[in-house]
């Protein structure tokens, strides 16, 4: 199997699971956990879209788990992200800290 197919398909379920441990669970260390996984460097996504909603997930899950440095970091990133993709995604699709407003 190709490598970096392989990489994303894993992402991808790192970030449904991070969010499966968030809501059904209330295993918010172990989410934590694997969104900082799925934070790191070397993490390939499909396209800056979906980054930017994987990375919005991560706020929101961030910011109930109370680590305000974290969700800071990942802010800063849908916004390096927002400038490479900006008006390509729907403004409904631009709920970055996960209170159910678009932030822009
Ligand atoms: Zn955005």
């Amino acid at each position: 199997m190709d490598t970096t197919v392989d990489a994303i398909l894993i992402e991808g379920a790192r970030k449904t699971y991070a969010q499966t441990l968030w809501a059904f669970a209330d295993d918010l260390p172990a989410a934590v956990e694997q969104a900082d996984l799925a934070l790191q460097p070397n993490v390939l996504w499909r396209d800056a879209s979906e980054q930017h909603d994987s990375y919005a997930v991560l706020s929101s899950l961030y910011k109930n788990a109370g680590y305000d440095e974290r969700v800071a970091f990942v802010l800063a990133e849908i916004e390096r992200l927002d400038a490479e993709i900006g008006d390509r995604l729907p403004s409904s699709e631009h709920d970055h800290d996960g209170d159910g407003q678009p932030d822009h």
